[in-house]
Formats: structure tokens, sequence, C-alpha cells
């Protein structure tokens, strides 16, 4: 089962006509978080921890929490002591607040692929793209959760209008919790692992022809704030822990605070789905950059990563046809579109749906869909 005990990733829903509330999913159904600590079954946690609409005071509590609740839903899941709540009755909510989102670059695969794109005929890696990960502070506000409809961004392309170069990125990304670290102290990356509450599949809508005319000097804006995907439900790292491995080899070898600590990449097979058709297979444990190491440099400067932060790796690309996590990489910047049963593809037109999956062996991450909005009435009356 994919969402079986080994797995039991955390989400909030709202029942018709109800609250939301916090949930842990177990196969096809979830289970009322709130409800069981109201019935003193999970006393060792703080009262009222998880009453609200969000996990973000469950997060905070850190790891010893975070394990002994699993172990005690494993116990009273495994015993059928629990009501389960079907999930066709139920809406997915956003399960967290997300404080700060960051994205990274952390594909060796995409980063060659975007800048052969973008500056033809120059070195596809800039000189920082080794020695640290690339990244930028993208929108938490525009955050949402996986089946939220995306509507068509406006822009300058340069010329003002719709995107007609509406794009997806298949990424991974890392919610964090505990109690975070200190305003001035970074997290060592030996340390990164105890800021790991779990992972989420992400989808980064990016709009390319906003991206491409904006992006010169200070990097991604509207082309990519206007929505960030997310799935409704959480895996936490103790459920991936059986699915770490050697991340690729680093060259040149990092400085100290970013050097590796363990093995840190994650087995999991993705897949991109369009309209119904699989146009992507990869995998993400070729990552350059590890989640550990992408968390000591967002924070080596001092800042600080909270509970319900989300950082994400960027898009993940593999180095065979195929195994590319954007349109653009895929279909060569247009040169190549791809035949759909629906029609041929290069960016994504109206109505389209994708979906994002990914699992390691028998634990799902939660997926990513969402479908295209036509762009809303003209803003501002331009043209
Ligand atoms: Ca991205």
């Amino acid at each position: 089962m994919s969402f079986g005990l080994e797995n039991l990733p955390y989400g909030v829903i709202a029942p018709a006509g109800g609250a939301p509330r916090c949930a842990v999913r177990y196969g096809d159904h979830a289970i009322d978080l709130d409800a069981l600590a109201r019935a003193g079954r999970l006393p060792h946690l703080p009262a009222g921890v998880f009453a609200g609409p969000v996990l973000n005071p469950f997060l905070t509590l850190g790891r010893g929490a975070w394990r002994e609740t699993r172990a005690r839903l494993a116990e009273i899941l495994a015993a059928g002591h629990a009501e389960l709540i079907p999930l066709h009755e139920a809406e997915a909510r956003l399960p967290v607040a997300v404080g700060d989102y960051v994205d990274f670059y952390a594909s060796l695969e995409h980063a060659t692929n975007l800048g052969r794109m973008f500056r033809p005929g120059a070195e596809p890696l800039l000189p920082n793209w080794r020695r640290l990960p690339v990244g930028y502070h993208g929108r938490a506000g525009t955050v949402v959760v996986s089946g939220t409809p995306i509507a068509r961004p406006w822009g300058q392309r340069p010329s003002f209008g719709p995107s007609a170069a509406l794009d997806v990125e298949l990424e991974l990304g890392v919610v964090t919790g505990g109690p975070g670290n200190a305003l001035g102290e970074p997290i060592p990356v030996a340390a990164a692992a105890e800021h790991i509450f779990g992972f989420v599949l992400v989808n980064d809508w990016s709009a390319r022809d906003l991206q491409r005319f904006e992006y010169e000097p200070l990097g991604p804006f509207l082309g990519k704030s206007f929505a960030t995907s997310i799935s409704a439900w959480i895996t936490p790292l103790e459920a991936l822990e059986p699915h770490r491995v050697a991340a690729p080899p680093q060259d040149p070898e990092p400085l100290p605070y970013l050097r590796a600590d363990g093995d840190w990449a994650l087995d999991i097979d993705l897949e991109i789905e369009l309209n119904g058709t699989v146009v992507s297979r990869t995998n993400a444990r070729g990552l350059y950059w590890t989640f550990p190491q992408q968390l000591a440099h967002a924070t080596v400067n001092g800042a600080t990563a909270r509970a319900g932060d989300l950082y994400a790796s960027g898009t993940i690309s593999g180095a065979e046809r195929g195994s590319e996590g954007s349109l653009i990489e895929l279909t060569r910047a247009g040169e190549e579109p791809l035949e759909l049963p629906g029609g041929r593809r290069t960016y994504l037109e109206d109505g389209d749906t994708v979906v994002l999956r990914g699992a390691a062996r028998d634990v799902s991450l939660g997926e990513v869909s969402g479908t295209v909005r036509a762009a809303g009435s003209t803003p501002g009356g331009q043209r």
C-alpha cells in the first residue's frame, strides 16, 4: 500500500460542511488528529496542538514528539482503533502556513540545460554553481495546495499579455520544523536533519517568457511568484530514512560548512503527467546538492529557518532524454514539441492538467495536480 503504516503523511482536510482539521493519511482515508488527541490517545502532546487549521504548532515540537506521535499512530491504526474518513469525502487544504519559501537550483542537468537555452554560446554553468547551492527567495503567500486551479499570469513578455510560455517545474521540497535556529546562528550540515520535518512534491509553475525578460540582474520574480503548488500530504523524514542513498560526487570539494555528512540523496522515482500521458520520468537521487547542504547554505549568513518554511530543490532533471523536469527542457525550448494523444504541446494550454507523482518504493509522496485556467480579465484595461 502506497500510504500504509510505513508512510503516514500529515495534512489538513475539511470534511464536507466541516472546519479544516489536522489529519494523517492511511491508505485512501484520513484520521482526524485533533479527535484522537481530545480522546486522550496522544497524551504525550501539548493540549490543542492539532486544534488549528494548520500543522505548524505540531511542527514546532521537534523530532522527539514527531517520533512518538508516529509510533502511537502506527499502534492505533494497526489495532484498527481509529475512525477513518474517506478522502473523497473531504477537501485537502494547504497543510502548513508557509513562513518563508526558498527555491534552489540543485540539479546539475537542469542548470546545464537552462544555461544553454538562456545563454547560448556561453559556458552553461556559471562559476558559482559548483561552489554553493544557488537559490532565491520565492513568494510564500502564493504557495497553494494540490488541486488548486492555476490562472495563466499576465506580464511583460516583453509585449504585455498573458504568458504564452507557461511551464511546470518538477521539484522536491522540505518542510522545516523544530524550534529553529536563532538569528545569527547558522545550522551546520550535521544538524540540518533535526530541522527537517518532511517532504512534499512541488510544482514551481513558471512563465518562461516573463522570466526571460525580467530575470537579469536580480533573478526570478513575477515569472514564478503567481503560484507554487505542493502536495496535500507531507511525508515525514522518518518514512524516507530507508531510502537515503549516496549523492553524486562533488567536484570541487565544497567548503567545510557545506561538506556532506552521511548519505542524503533520496531514491525517489518521479514523474510528470500531462493530460493523462506521462511525459517525464526521473529520480531525485541525482540532485547535486543535498537538502542538508541547502539548509546549511540558506542559514550560513545567520538567517533563521522556522517551522513551516518550504525549501524546494529546484527542477529535477536527469541526463537522459525524457527525464527532464520541465517542458522547456523536454521540448528543447519548443524545437521538439511533445506529441500527445490530445494534440501537440510545447508549453501549457488553457485546460491542461499536470500531475506530479513521486514514490520511494512503497512510500508515495502526495501527488501535486493543477489545471490551467484562462488568464483573468485584462489588468488595467491594457493591451
Ligand atoms: Ca524552480
